[in-house]
């Protein structure tokens, strides 16, 4: 038996889709296996308070603003201390509880999904005790780097390379989606949210700051099979965790889900195509919520960044969502290369001007990734130089020296000059940027 494992620390807000794909693939096709969140298991151990709370807090945003932000700043000093414990050759906290899940299932294989950086220090932890037990260990994911490839067994690329590895490879089946393998009752949350997936990756892949996509081939899944997934479920909240999807299939899908009378939300990028009409339809089938990239209120940075938006059509489909209902959350990045303070200011600006069709901002300030269009052509961002510092288990920091404009740092410290700015945006706690199922479900 192969058993899959979603390693700790994420948000335990929701079952990993992740696994939930892989598990039913391989039980489409016969092979035989299991899995196991330990994201889940450590959390409900190390905070049951926390989660007795969120499983039941109600709209009383005042107190749920307290709490989660004791929830953010402990869980952060808590990850940041089990981070350490790893680097320097320990064990972290609660390590042999969580190697016991793994190891009563006798599996085989234990084949680990590392969706987020976050988890490359516990994977790395249970992977290099796991290989000491004799048991056959395989990484794949968004998440895995080059110290997790050394210790692992294997590194698979995909679903597909998976089944290979359980020796399915022939006439192969389309499992559906089915998170029978988790205990739905246990996430942080007063009701399930369902992450689905209705595509492969990002249909647009041109955003210069963007890996999301690993150039891979944009698909579209059939969608009875999911359709029919929410509706074995019995759940009523949908998450479509989709990188971007195109607004010709964003309809298809609110065609897809009218019936099943769910709430859902999704991201999307902000073009002119969403108009009042378009929001109108999407309402009825139970939309309620849009995490948009809406990136900068400079025409001249969204134009750099290649997001093929601009400013006034980003109003215009704010505007469009918030008259029919839908809650916009805006993802904000400063301080891409050569944004001056003039452009960071333009963005504070566009923000407050449509602060009435805005309903949470999540901001950050650009880091420069490896494999990002800026990352291969610098110069045409006006990076002079890239310094590279390598990290025991996470791939190597980078940072970056601009010809011109805002460094990260000018970028930071305007970012909290104007946090007061920012925060009166948000009509939602701010911790909902972190807990968007939360979000959801309060809306
Ligand atoms: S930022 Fe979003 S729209 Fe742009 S390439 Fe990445 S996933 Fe696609």
């Amino acid at each position: 038996m192969i058993l899959l494992v979603y390693p700790p620390f994420c948000t335990p807000a929701s079952p990993p889709y992740s696994i939930a794909k892989l598990y039913s693939a391989l039980k489409a096709n016969g092979a035989e296996a299991k899995a196991v969140d330990l994201n889940i298991e450590f959390h409900k151990r190390k905070y049951p308070l926390f989660q007795k709370y969120f499983q039941a807090f109600q709209k009383q945003y005042e107190k749920y603003a307290d709490v989660s932000a004791d929830y953010l700043k402990t869980t952060k000093e808590d990850y940041t201390s089990n981070n350490k414990m790893v680097s320097a050759g320990k064990n972290p906290e609660l390590f042999d509880e969580m190697l016991e899940l793994i190891l009563k299932e006798k599996p085989y294989a234990a084949a680990f999904s590392i969706v987020y950086s976050s988890q490359a220090f516990y994977a790395f932890a249970l992977l290099k005790a796991l290989k000491e037990k004799g048991i056959k260990t395989v990484i794949g994911g968004h998440g895995v780097n080059t110290a997790l490839k050394d210790i692992a067994d294997f590194h698979l690329n995909n679903e597909m390379e998976l089944l290979a590895f359980c020796g399915k490879k022939e006439n192969l089946k389309e499992g559906m989606i089915d998170f029978s393998a988790f205990n739905l009752n246990d996430y942080f949350t007063p009701s399930v949210v369902l992450p689905m997936k209705t595509s492969s990756t990002c249909y647009y892949q041109q955003c210069a700051f963007c890996t999301h996509h690993n150039k891979s081939k944009y698909l579209e899944f059939p969608l009875s099979p999911i359709v029919e997934a929410i509706k074995n479920s019995k759940q009523k909240h949908v998450f479509l965790i989709d990188d971007m999807l195109p607004k010709k299939r964003i309809l298809e899908i609110a065609s897809a889900f009218k019936p099943l009378k769910i709430s859902w939300m999704c991201q999307l990028k902000p073009t002119k195509g969403y108009d009042a009409e378009t929001f109108r339809i999407l309402g009825e089938s139970g939309l309620k919520a849009v995490v948009w990239g809406v990136e900068s209120g400079s025409d001249r940075i969204l134009t750099l960044m290649k997001k093929g938006t601009n400013a006034k059509d980003v109003k215009s489909v704010l505007k469009a969502a918030h008259d029919n209902g839908i809650k916009n959350i805006c993802y904000i990045m400063f301080g891409f290369p050569t944004e001056t303070k003039e452009e960071f200011l333009q963005t504070i600006e566009f923000l407050k001007r449509n602060s009435e069709n805005i309903d949470l901002a999540s901001t950050s300030v650009f880091g420069l990734q490896k494999g990002t269009p800026i990352y291969e052509t610098p110069s045409a961002f006006g990076i002079t130089k890239i310094i590279e510092t390598e990290r025991t288990l996470l791939g190597p920091s980078i940072k970056y020296e601009a010809s011109r404009g805002l460094s990260q740092e000018d970028a930071e410290e305007l970012r909290k000059n104007y946090r007061k700015t920012l925060d009166k945006l948000n009509k939602y706690p701010k911790a909902m940027n972190f807990f968007r199922e939360h979000l959801l479900l309060s809306v």
